[in-house]
């Protein structure tokens, strides 16, 4: 029997199986299969240089994959530029591989002009998104190697008053590109009370500045326990932590990683002393394969409809036409020849137009030439047959008519060359 479903279609009916048919082992497949590939996990932190951040990665993830740094002297010059630096490490614990990649922003917000410090990051980000874009464009696209982004650390200072307008900017910048963290540095360099009034003022801050930030998701079928867990988690943000790669002493004789204090040893693995286990929890333990999922499936797949639909792809019923690079760029070099062909052509006409110009000037100035050449000529002709007439009269001895009279007056008048 088979039901129907909201949308028309039928739904498969539920057999009963009459005995073990092995499709059960289905996930061992899946977790041998991964094993074998080994995980990849790429994250960022950003953040002023001082506040942990080396620190924190060692911590995460047990190992040395920032070496110590030198303290500076107070007077040191401070580094002049965001320069990203991208490291990465192959891990293995109980067999199973993760390549981690951490990307850091040294020098973040150090400056005394910040305007902009976001772009670099922003322009990281987008060019790994374009890099895995272009893999899926390739006619071979077997195996697709993700160097996007899972993860953006975000190291507040901790000051306990709110955020600063150049958290909030980054935050803004960044939120729809990447999964951010928010984490309280050096939390331990704050009292219980003023942790928990500032991540009050932070969440609020964010809230107000409509900021996404990664909240891990609940499905309908997960168990009790592991909504509870990921409730705590919840509960937890912004985290506080406290970094530390080395391991003290408590007064109770036990060797620990935290950092000792005159007054004692604040825990990096306590969660009464702050927050690194639940960000480590969420970040490594429980929902590293979520983030991943949420940066192809929200955050990459926005950026690239965008991208596509900037390149002029039209959307088909919510599915897009595959896009064929070499077209795409044959189709934009028709058009700029095309372009150069009309400019050629109009250049052209503009260059015929003034050179028939110039033709009908010239012309003109010639016939204006000719004409007073007749007028000349004319006039000439009608004095050499006066001078004719005259020499005929006087060599008849008949006397000049009144008429020729006049002219020969007007002539002297002149200074002209008729002279009796
Ligand atoms: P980065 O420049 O942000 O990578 O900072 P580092 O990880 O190099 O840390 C700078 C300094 O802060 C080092 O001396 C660390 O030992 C110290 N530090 C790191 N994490 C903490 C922390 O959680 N609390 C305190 N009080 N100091 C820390």
């Amino acid at each position: 029997m088979s039901t129907i479903t909201a949308n028309g279609a039928a739904a498969p009916a539920r057999k009963k199986l009459n005995g073990y048919v092995g499709f059960a082992n289905l996930p061992n497949q899946v977790h041998r299969k991964s094993v074998r590939k080994g995980f990849n996990f790429t994250a960022m932190v950003v953040g002023e240089s001082g506040l942990g951040k080396s620190t924190l990665i060692n911590t995460l993830f047990n190992t040395r994959l920032y070496p110590r740094k030198e303290i500076p002297p107070p007077h040191a010059e401070r580094p002049k530029t965001v320069a990203i630096e991208s490291i990465s490490a192959d891990i293995d614990e109980n067999g199973v591989r993760l390549r981690l990649t951490v990307v850091d922003t040294p020098g973040f917000g150090d400056f005394v002009n910040n305007d902009e410090s976001w772009k670099p990051i922003v322009d990281n980000i987008e060019s790994r998104f374009d890099a895995y874009l272009e893999q899926e464009n390739r006619v071979n696209r077997a195996k697709l190697v993700d160097n996007r982004v899972h993860a953006c650390l975000y190291f507040v200072q901790p000051t306990g008053h709110a955020l600063r307008p150049i958290d909030i900017e980054f935050m803004r910048r960044l939120h729809q590109k990447v999964n951010l963290i928010p984490v309280i540095a050096k939390s331990d360099t704050l009292t219980d009370e003023e942790i928990l009034s500032f991540k009050q003022r932070i969440l609020a801050d964010i809230n107000h500045h409509q900021i996404q930030i990664f909240y891990a998701p609940i499905y309908d079928n997960e168990d009790e326990e592991t909504i509870a867990e990921n409730d705590e988690i919840v509960r937890k943000i912004p985290f506080a932590i406290v970094g530390s790669d080395t391991e003290v002493d408590t007064a109770d004789g036990r060797r620990v990683r935290g950092r000792g204090y005159p007054w004692g040893v604040i825990e990096v693995d306590n969660e009464d002393h702050c927050d690194f286990v639940k960000l480590r929890q969420m970040l490594i333990r429980s929902h590293m394969e979520e983030l991943k999922e949420h940066t192809h499936t929200t955050l990459y797949e926005k950026y690239r409809s965008e991208k596509l639909v900037g390149m002029g792809v039209t959307q088909d019923h919510s599915v897009f036409k595959e896009v064929n690079p070499a077209a795409k760029m044959a189709e934009e070099r028709a058009l700029h020849e095309a372009k150069l062909a009309k400019m050629e052509n109009e250049m052209k006409l503009v260059f015929q137009q003034k050179v028939a110009e110039k033709e009908a000037k010239l012309k003109q100035s010639e016939e204006e030439l000719y004409a007073r050449h007749r007028e000349m000529r004319d006039a000439l002709e009608k004095q050499r047959l006066e001078l004719e007439d005259k020499k005929r009269r006087l060599e008849s001895g008949r006397p000049l008519t009144p008429e020729k009279q006049g002219y020969q007056q007007a002539s002297k008048k002149k200074g002209g060359f008729l002279r009796n």
